[in-house]
């Protein structure tokens, strides 16, 4: 098999020239973080190489001990990253370098481009990858040999500034990769040993390979997760949670636990005080690091967590794992499976039991994490818990920053309510002027404020809670209100008269006949307190909020027909009845109702074109200011 022989003269990428452009450009202050980098990827390569020999892989050099080491130059301003790690081919370097792959480098790109921060406060959140050492070398010389037989060792060279070159080597060098960094003559104090060793212990403390600096390894390379918990301090957790995630706050908790049978597993796990999802598309990078006995086998497994949970960061190690697993297997893998069940109920006690004990620390964790768990809703095994979680702000919080949950919910329902009442919409404004709310506010009856799409998808799939059944205002059966009291004194609005009665459902049907097949019906309202008209669903059908969401991503553009409902109390209405009294055919009755109707369509945001509405709200401002001036005369 000939190979393609890749020695010469390469130039990058667009795109990597993109992110060496902004990291040379930058004026970050941190540029420590390069070594960071550095040595994440020599322990990367070690990880991978352990892997490999794990399942069984034939590797050369295999006497080599796995271990990091650097090397300086104080004089030439030289640093020298080594690994006995699997090394990479020619092939594979110009893959892995040449080109942004998946790395966090192609993350930390899009993040610039989209969002409006500068670099400076986005680079040292990130793992940007191998080209942050151009921010401090004006040379970087590589040279590596992969693990596997007949490879020939080739050394990579680059200024950085827009192209490489690649020779083949006929040397001797062993297994695994050097970095050979040239110093900017204006970086040259990074060739130091305490910079070093306080980089390497700021940054990479917790790396599981040595990492030898002049011979004397600098790190601490033990697995904290499988020490017991009275032994490791709360600094060592800090530490380790910030090598780990890379966030330079504390966890706001920290959740380590082992467990024997019957399957042995140590798991360390942290919740961040802020999601880590900054600019919202950041959803792939989560998971939890899969170690079997020490070894890692997996960066960032998606399946010992399910998604809604994905803002748990963390480590999870087993021994009852095989060594040799396959990632491709493991979600087939009965004890994997398992030990996935048993970390995802860790995490769903530890946040009932946060949620008894510190009411206002839950509160905080839901605001920041809430958004995510919510998405939870299709865990049908743990649903009972996952309800018991939620949080919602309601009619009874004063402002929209309350929280309630169902149990406090029902402990605060009415003797014999046997409904969790909610109500969707866009803002806490919003649903509080919305009319459905009214009956609900004079009978005292708590309403749950559903003000992101998600909780109606979530109550979707939870239609009851303990024996409650959820229902939306809009779509609720008011003769189960009968029975609870007013609690507020009704407007006193003046008894109607047999007549007006009669009118009144002659009212109605006039009405329906202008509206015409625009609505289903036209009813007197139960529900209505201030409002003179509402728009409701017929029975059984949708919420409001919900239909209008199957619409939009159906691409459906058409005005659903609704139930139109009248106050037959409120003032307006009480003087329609005399204008029909005198004149059934009276235009002025038309304006009102289709003001009525189009401002009703406005509120469930199905109203398209607003031209009519505001051309007849002027044509009633005119009329009304001159009722104005005559009175005020
Ligand atoms: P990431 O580590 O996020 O993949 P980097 O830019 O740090 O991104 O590295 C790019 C790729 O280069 C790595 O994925 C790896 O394949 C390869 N690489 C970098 N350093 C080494 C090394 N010391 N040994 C083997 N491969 C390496
Ligand atoms: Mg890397």
């Amino acid at each position: 098999m000939s190979k393609e022989n890749l020695s010469g003269h390469h130039e990058f990428k667009a795109e990597v020239k993109q992110l060496l452009n902004i990291l040379v450009h930058s004026l970050y202050t941190n540029k420590e973080i390069f070594l960071r980098e550095l040595v994440s990827n020599a322990s990367d390569a070690l990880d991978k190489l352990r892997f490999e020999s794990n399942k069984g892989s034939e590797i050369i050099d295999n006497d080599q001990d796995l271990e990091i080491k650097i090397a300086f130059d104080k004089e030439k301003g030289t640093l020298t990253i080594t690994d006995t790690g699997i090394g990479m081919t020619a092939e594979e370097i110009v893959k892995n370098i040449g080109t942004i792959a998946k790395s966090g480098s192609a993350d930390f790109i899009k993040q610039l481009s989209d969002s409006k921060e500068d670099a400076n406060n986005i680079i040292g959140k990130f793992g940007v990858g191998f080209y942050s050492v151009f921010m401090i070398a004006s040379e970087v010389t590589l040279k590596t040999k992969s693990f596997k037989k007949d490879e020939k060792a080739v050394m990579w060279t680059s200024d950085g500034l827009g192209s490489y070159d690649l020779v083949e080597l006929e040397s001797d060098k062993k297994r695994g990769t050097e970095v050979i960094i040239t110093l900017k003559e204006e970086e040259k104090e990074f060739a130091d040993k305490h910079r070093i060793e306080h980089i390497i212990k700021t940054h990479s403390n917790f790396i599981s390979f040595p990492i030898k600096v002049e011979d004397e390894v600098v790190n601490t390379v033990s697995a904290i997760w499988r020490e017991p918990k009275s032994s490791v301090t709360k600094e060592q957790y800090d530490e380790f949670y910030k090598f780990l995630t890379l966030d330079y706050t504390e966890p706001m908790e920290t959740i380590h636990r082992s467990v024997d049978a019957p399957i042995q597993f140590n798991s360390l796990l942290f919740i961040p005080k802020k999601n880590m999802d900054m600019f919202g598309f950041n959803r792939d990078d989560y998971g939890l690091d899969l170690y079997v006995r020490r070894v890692l086998i997996q960066h960032k497994n998606k399946d010992l967590l399910p998604e809604y949970l994905s803002f748990v960061k963390g480590v999870v190690d087993s021994e009852d794992l095989p060594l040799n697993i396959s990632r491709e297997t493991l979600q087939e893998n009965l004890v994997f499976t398992k030990i996935s069940s048993s970390v995802t109920s860790t995490v769903l006690n530890y946040l009932e039991k946060l949620s008894k004990d510190d009411k206002e620390k839950f509160a905080e964790l839901w605001r920041e994490h809430g958004k995510v768990f919510k998405l939870g809703y299709s865990d049908y095994a743990n649903q009972e818990k996952y309800s018991a979680l939620l949080r919602f702000n309601s009619s009874r919080c004063e402002d929209a920053k309350g929280l309630v949950s169902f149990d406090e919910y029902i402990e605060n329902a009415k003797e014999d309510q046997k409904e969790i009442y909610y109500l969707a919409g866009s803002s806490r404004e919003a649903v509080e002027l919305d009319p459905h709310l009214e009956i609900f506010k004079t009978k005292g009856i708590e309403v749950l404020f559903f003000l992101e799409p998600v909780d109606e998808f979530a109550v979707s799939a939870v239609p009851k809670y303990k024996e409650f059944e959820l229902k939306s205002v809009d779509q609720a059966d008011l003769s189960k209100l009968d029975k609870f009291e007013s609690e507020k004194v009704e407007d006193k609005s003046e008894e109607m008269t047999k007549d007006d009665e009669k009118s009144f459902d002659k009212l109605l049907k006039r009405i329906q006949n202008i509206l015409g097949d625009r609505v289903t019906d036209v009813k007197e309202s139960k529900r209505l307190k201030d409002s003179p008209a509402c728009l409701v669903n017929p029975d059984d059908s949708m919420s409001a909020s919900m239909q209008k969401m199957m619409q939009m991503m159906n691409k459906d553009a058409s005005v659903p027909k609704k139930i139109f409902e009248i106050n037959k109390n409120h003032k307006l209405v009480r003087n329609l009845i005399k204008i029909y009294n005198k004149n059934a055919e009276d235009d002025y009755i038309i304006t009102v109702v289709e003001q009525l109707y189009e401002s009703s369509l406005l509120l469930e945001g199905y109203l398209t074109d607003p031209h009519k509405l505001v051309g007849r709200i002027n044509k009633l401002l005119e009329n009304s200011s001159d009722w104005y001036t005559e009175i005020n005369k």
